[in-house]
């Protein structure tokens, strides 16, 4: 198989999609079910544990490494250390505007690209909702290959964030992407990880709620709190258990 960046014929790596530092906070938190909600709210469905971090072989080591450098680890600096929706366990929206565009967005587009090919190349995979064009696909591969996150427009990304009962962010919750649309028939895929809810549009065709909300390339971002009923249904489970 190919390297998916590089396209080269090369040893791959057991490359993950959505990095391990956002499953070292499930690991870190021993309060809360593991379980992925969507899954649990399936009625045909058993409940199913949330697995330790997805691999799947997909980039050589070169362009995992490059993955790392340029995208991952800015992203755990300014996502895990700094923790800028910190401040939504006190209030229901945030502006955030230290936001580095390019390593931002293509950390999320990345996760999207990996994700579709984790699903073609991995059996049972939790990521088989992700089904990206060719076109789509070419794109997101060129931005990458020359870390040209492109504009805001193009494969926009809003942001919510999980809201507990208890007003408080829920950072602690994986679940497996589903393939959507919105009250305005725009196709998005939702992915959850690092306390928020993401939605990566495919469509450049921006609508004014997606304009005011998703990550503009002066980098600034409108993170609203929301609570979702698999939210509340789980934290019924919670307290059940407790
Ligand atoms: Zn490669």
């Amino acid at each position: 198989m190919d390297c998916i960046l590089c396209q080269k014929t090369k040893k791959l790596c057991d490359s993950h999609i959505v990095a391990e530092f956002f499953y070292k906070l499930i690991y870190d938190d021993i309060r809360r079910p593991r379980i992925d909600p969507f899954k649990a709210l399936t009625p045909d469905e058993r409940e199913r544990p949330i697995q330790k971090g997805w691999r799947s072989p997909l980039l050589c080591e070169d362009c995992e490494k490059n993955r790392n450098t340029f995208f991952e680890n800015p992203m755990k600096k300014y996502w895990i250390d700094n923790d800028p929706i910190q401040v939504l366990n006190a209030q229901e929206s945030v502006i955030l505007k230290d936001i580095d565009y390019a390593s931002f967005k293509l950390f999320h587009l990345s996760v999207l690209y990996c994700a579709h090919y984790a699903a073609q190349r991995t059996r049972n995979s939790p990521f088989s909702s992700v089904n990206l064009t060719a076109g789509d696909l070419d794109s997101i591969r060129e931005m990458w290959w020359n870390r040209d996150a492109g504009p805001y427009w193009k494969f926009p990304i809003v942001a919510s964030a999980n809201q507990w009962p208890d007003g408080k962010v829920w950072r602690d919750w994986i679940t497996s992407p589903l393939s959507a649309t919105d009250a305005t028939d725009k196709a998005y895929l939702l992915f959850c990880f690092g306390g928020c809810q993401w939605r990566y549009y495919l469509t450049p065709v921006l609508t004014p709620w997606i304009d005011k909300r998703c990550l503009k390339d002066d980098g600034s971002m409108l993170i609203e709190k929301r609570e979702w009923e698999p939210m509340r249904q789980c934290a019924e489970l919670v307290a059940q258990s407790n």
